[in-house]
């Protein structure tokens, strides 16, 4: 069977003519198929769902239990029929219950791998490399300049800024769903034992974490009414970047605007956003690690999608591997 009739781009996403279902589709269809929670990938009004259940928890705590008509859960590395499609979910070591979707008929297989990276995240699965005749990559951070540092050195210097200025507190811009949990999970792994403060909005998806086993420790609502200023002296905040321009912000000491992400790694980007401490800490792969998967993969065609497309179709056609940009749309990397 050729590719492009296996699976094709339509205007809701991804879609596979012969089992009739999209792949993290971004308007409401009969039937997709979910990589991971993040909002861009996981939206609600489906009328079946068929993801790993993690995502299927993690959907319904963000658009509440009735996102879909149905939900079916997948179990990672077995193989499921869909409309005589044989569909495998297989880790994607990007956020907790993310994985990448294998498609196969006609004796052709595609993976999808949704949103992935291979650096080592104690808080989901790693990613599982899987042969394929086509491999669909993101391309978040699909350009040479992008290499990101080992995430523990970033958290390292966090500990750091907050031991030297024990009067401030430190304000950790990070995304609710993984990113957080994450940068808390690395402070852990680091020795960082005291109580950290979470935003409100981090509470639901800490909790979820902490009770699928993902240990975070002391954690504490940094929110607290009538208290004062100097009770969050020498302390780590994490929230939603947002957060740190409302009024919310302002119940901090002398607080040190920190952002953890990829898009550290452009000065540039930090400076307009007001960060001073930027933690280049991704949830993505850099540029080395995109193309040491697609040469894991063994595929022989590759369909690059959401971000920098052409640096990376130009990369494998140097190498004799074929490639496209597929130009889906609706892709906004919620967590980078
Ligand atoms: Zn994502």
């Amino acid at each position: 069977m050729r590719p492009r009739d296996l699976l094709c781009p339509k205007p809701a996403g991804l879609y596979c003519p012969p089992g009739d279902f999209h792949v993290d589709p971004v308007r409401p269809v009969s039937r997709a198929l979910i990589t991971h929670g993040h909002s861009d990938h996981a939206r609600s009004g489906h009328g079946a769902v068929l993801a790993t259940r993690q995502t299927l928890d993690i959907m319904g705590l963000r658009y509440g239990e009735d996102f879909a008509g149905s939900t079916q859960e997948a179990i990672l590395g077995e193989t499921i029929d869909v409309n005589g499609v044989a569909v495998t979910f297989h880790p994607a070591g990007h956020v907790l219950g993310s994985a990448q979707i294998s498609v196969e008929h006609g004796g052709t297989r595609i993976v999808v791998s949704g949103d992935y990276k291979r650096r080592p995240d104690a808080t989901c699965l790693p990613f599982e490399p899987v042969r394929c005749d086509v491999f669909i990559t993101e391309a978040t951070f699909g350009l040479p300049v992008f290499r990101h540092p080992p995430a523990d050195k970033e958290i390292g210097k966090l500990i750091r800024s907050a031991e030297q200025f024990p009067e401030r507190a430190h304000l950790v811009g990070a995304y609710a769903l993984g990113k957080a949990q994450r940068v808390i999970r690395l402070l852990r792994d680091s020795g960082y034992g005291k109580p950290i403060y979470i935003h409100g909005a981090m509470a639901t998806l800490c909790d979820y974490y902490q009770s699928e086993g993902i240990d975070l420790g002391d954690l504490r609502p940094a929110t607290v009414e009538g208290g004062a200023k100097g009770d969050f002296a020498g302390a780590i905040v994490v929230g939603p970047s947002s957060a740190f321009a409302d009024r919310w912000a302002r119940r901090f000491p002398d607080p040190i605007s920190c952002f953890a992400s990829g898009w550290m790694r452009i000065r540039q980007r930090a400076k307009q956003g007001g960060v001073e401490l930027p933690l280049i800490i991704s949830d993505h792969c850099d540029w080395d690690e995109l193309l040491e998967t697609i040469v894991e993969t063994e595929a022989s065609e590759i369909w690059v999608t959401h971000g920098r497309e052409e640096a990376l179709v130009r990369w494998c056609e140097l190498q004799g591997i074929s490639a496209k940009a597929l130009h889906l749309v609706g892709y906004e990397d919620e967590g980078d």
